[in-house]
């Protein structure tokens, strides 16, 4: 093997908790723990069947097998405008949506389009890592905006220094939360948005859970706020809103320039999303409400078991309205990290420690609701048995 010195930005990166907590999972196997799994965020269930036929007639068709366009295809666009205007009452002109190789990967690209080396984003912490490792690979510096129990996890724009403001080219959003399961309403998103204008700054709102909610509560998009056009794309995805993690879809809307700058990054680096997994979207786009029904349901029942069971415990968490995540704070006396081992070690349970997500996610853990009913029972039984 020849001898490589690695980039920068690679060597800058920061370590990969989650393959030391990977292995640890592994070890706790191979032992024969019985571990129940609620560490990572994909969803259990398969597909539903409607929209894995419509792939199957899609990969019949010849035409689906050439290099798609950068953009989609115009019936994927228009199914991705007419889920805009159907669900949030948002009107998008469909030329203007560009399909994504899942949101991960739009997320990923978009500062390259807009980010100077040195340039600065505003990245949220605890978040997806995703936006801040996007903004370092693009050569930019995140200004860190700190998300709080106290401002229900929600940034507080006038704590952000005047002069950051005025540098910052991009500032990421994410409501429904990842990892804390916050949701934000449309009066957040018009404070975000008025900040934005002030500032010139582009908004990413990462929609990514956009249909994962519960008690008849429908998460808002940031595109609904007056002049959200003007600063604001949004990144949609089929992952988790119809059990797609593996199909890799999303699509780009909203501020026509900044989503056709990303198509232009992308039209240089991907080629496209694969026509059948395209009509396997419009299916579901248009066809998939009542899965939509089945899957907030799903949800919903599992999160009341398991808020139930950890309230009993005397967990502190705040009962999500949103998203397929628990963001429980760890009893005193661990770290995260430490919090995490001890439940694998004494119950088998995986989690995700707070810190994973940004030092300021020290303090707490996350339990994904990807198991069920009966599972999540076993864990809280398990957890009671374990001294806290
Ligand atoms: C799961 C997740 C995504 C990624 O979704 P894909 O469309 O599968 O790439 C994006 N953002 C957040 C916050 C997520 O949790």
């Amino acid at each position: 093997m020849i001898n490589v010195d690695q980039s920068e930005r690679l060597k800058s990166l920061p370590p990969y908790l989650f393959i030391r907590l990977d292995k640890m999972k592994a070890e706790a196997k191979a032992r024969g723990v019985d571990v129940i799994d609620l560490g990572i965020g994909d969803p259990d269930q398969p597909t539903h069947t409607h929209i894995i036929e419509a792939m199957k007639r899609a990969l019949d068709d010849p035409a689906n097998h050439r290099y798609p366009s950068t953009a989609g295809l115009e019936a994927f666009q228009e199914a991705a405008a007419g889920y805009m205007a159907r669900r949030f009452k948002v009107d998008i002109n469909p030329r203007t949506v560009v399909s994504l190789i899942g949101s991960k990967e739009g997320i990923a690209h978009f500062p390259l389009a807009y980010l100077n080396i040195g340039d600065a984003a505003l990245v949220p912490s605890p978040a997806y890592p995703v936006y801040k490792i996007g903004t370092l690979f693009a050569g930019g510096k995140s200004y860190t905006m700190g998300l709080e129990a106290e401002r229900n996890f929600l940034p507080d724009l006038d704590a952000i220094p005047q002069a950051v403001a005025q540098s910052a080219k991009i500032m990421f959003l994410n409501y429904p939360n990842n990892p804390t399961s916050a949701v934000a309403d449309k009066d957040f998103f018009e404070r975000a948005v008025a900040f934005a204008r002030r500032h010139e700054i582009l908004i990413l709102h990462d929609a990514a859970y956009a249909e994962i909610a519960f008690d008849g509560f429908e998460p808002p998009s940031i595109l609904e706020t007056p002049g959200a056009f003007d600063c604001a794309l949004e990144l949609h995805s089929l992952s988790k809103t119809f059990n797609m993690t593996g199909w890799r879809i999303g699509f780009a809307v909203g501020c026509p320039p900044a989503v056709a700058s990303l198509a232009r990054v992308k039209s240089n680096i991907d080629s496209g999303v694969f026509q059948a997994v395209q009509m396997a979207a419009v299916q579901a786009l248009e066809k998939g409400e009542a899965d939509i029904k089945q899957i907030r349901g799903l949800y919903q029942a599992r999160r009341d078991v398991l808020a139930e069971g950890l309230a009993s415990l005397g967990l502190e968490f705040k009962k999500p309205r949103a998203s397929f995540y628990i963001w429980a704070r760890v009893p005193s006396g661990y770290s995260s990290e430490e919090f995490v081992a001890t439940l694998l070690e004494q119950a088998g349970i995986m989690s995700s420690p707070g810190v994973g997500y940004g030092p300021e996610g020290e303090g707490y853990f996350r339990l994904a609701l990807i198991v069920d009913i009966n599972r999540m029972s076993e864990a809280v039984a398990r957890m009671r048995k374990i001294k806290l």
